[in-house]
């Protein structure tokens, strides 16, 4: 049984059941869930853990919904693996890499649309809906199909055919709309207000989806044999799993999971051509001031991201960084984790190992850390964007000739 309390919101802590509730009709602050960390302390262990599936439900007692029956397409658990090449490309000590595009839809929306699903059901939904840069509309209507809901799912119409076609094939409705995300996403909250029978995973039931990003705090301390990182690297676009990645850490302490330590380091990685967070960052600004996007991070393009400030808090009070990358620079991230690891990233893999490359440079992520970074998104998705810069090394006529001539002998030896 999950141990839910109710919901309250942030900023003026007015609680309220745990229902489809988003937002405060006080202050319009956002709700969170709140648990009964005592009840969980003595009902959680490292080995009831260890004894349950291996995908994000064996943390069921710090998430939100029930986990008999719940829309599971198998999200989470995904490899921690140690990047030495990589590390020492970029001057780093203990590198960790979590793979997360090996989820079920390739990317790490699948362990929120899992939990926010498994809650919409809960709550009598039948209509999943969502505002998506793509890969949250391609987990939606997996994750729908897999429970028998229905789904609209709503993406900007200038998204990577890798995304559209991939959530298409799932059979529910696939919306494009003329317009940037963030026109998106605000028709998807007029609808909500229509809908009201609709769970639209990032708007009426997003205090739920949200705890789904904790799986990914949870994970590493577990693999890392119960201990946490001193500083982790997470690409940021609405900021929602970077303020609950830092949630999750510090949860694990709360009930004695871990033994209470030094703050994890949170620094976060974005788009140059999409960076509201990292320029209020650099600016030393406490608010986020709004950005129209233009870069090949579509799945980090939110112009006005829902947690910015709270992203911000979070870096700034863990002792983290946020930094931006240029659309070369991505590039050169997803080629050079590929070439270094053997893990093929979509643009956000990009965004966040180019973002660690300057933040290694600058001396904010430092080699006598552990380090983990947040690979997000598997790249086969969005393989337009590297197309023109991963061809054969050549094509020849079937012969020996042709073949010694083409291939570089010196680079295999
Ligand atoms: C959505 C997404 C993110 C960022 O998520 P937020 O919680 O909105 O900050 C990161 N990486 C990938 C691949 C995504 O699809
Ligand atoms: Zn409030």
């Amino acid at each position: 049984m999950p141990f839910v309390e109710g919901l309250r919101c942030r900023e003026c802590a007015r609680p309220y059941p745990a229902e489809a509730l988003h937002v405060c009709e006080w202050c319009f602050g956002p709700l969170e869930v709140v648990y009964d960390y005592e009840a969980i302390a003595a009902s959680v262990s490292r080995e009831r853990i260890a004894a349950g599936p291996l995908t994000i439900w064996r943390y069921a007692d710090l998430l939100p919904a029930r986990p008999d029956g719940a829309v599971d397409l198998g999200a989470g658990f995904t490899p921690l693996v140690r990047a030495d090449r990589l590390a020492a490309e970029l001057g780093l000590g203990e590198l960790w890499l979590k793979n997360d595009t090996l989820n079920p839809t390739g990317s790490f929306k699948d362990r929120v649309v899992s939990v926010a699903l498994t809650k919409a059901r809960e709550l009598g939904f039948k209509v999943a809906a969502c505002a998506s840069t793509g890969n949250l509309a391609n987990s939606v209507a997996a994750h729908a199909a897999r429970a028998g809901m229905a789904s609209v799912v709503c993406i900007p119409s200038d998204l990577e055919p890798g995304k559209v076609i991939t959530t298409a094939i799932f059979g529910g409705q696939l919306i494009a709309i003329d317009g940037t995300y963030d026109d998106v996403n605000r028709l998807c909250a007029e609808l909500a207000g229509e809908h009201t029978d609709w769970a639209f995973v990032n708007v009426n039931v997003r205090t739920y989806y949200a705890e789904g990003s904790k799986t990914l705090a949870f994970e590493v301390a577990e693999q890392l044999g119960w201990e946490v990182p001193d500083h982790v690297v997470v690409p940021v676009a609405s900021g929602s799993q970077l303020t609950k990645i830092a949630k999750g850490f510090a949860e694990l302490a709360t009930v004695g999971l871990i033994e209470p330590g030094p703050t994890v380091r949170v620094s976060g990685a974005q788009a140059a051509g999409c960076s509201p967070v990292a320029t209020a960052f650099e600016a030393g600004a406490d608010f986020v001031t709004p950005v129209r996007p233009d870069t090949i991070a579509k799945s980090l393009a939110i112009g006005n991201p829902a947690d910015g400030v709270y992203a911000l808090d979070v870096v700034r009070s863990s002792g983290g960084a946020l930094a931006s990358v240029t659309d070369d620079e991505i590039v050169e991230g997803i080629s050079l984790l590929a070439r270094t690891e053997g893990i093929f990233a979509e643009t956000a893999g990009g965004v966040t190992v180019a973002t660690l490359a300057k933040l290694a440079a600058q001396g904010v992520v430092r080699s006598d850390e552990r380090v983990v970074a947040y690979i997000t998104g598997n790249g086969l998705k969005t393989i337009d964007a590297v197309a023109h810069r991963a061809k054969p090394t050549a094509t020849i006529a079937p012969t020996l000739a042709a073949f010694d001539a083409a291939v570089d002998l010196a680079g295999v030896r």
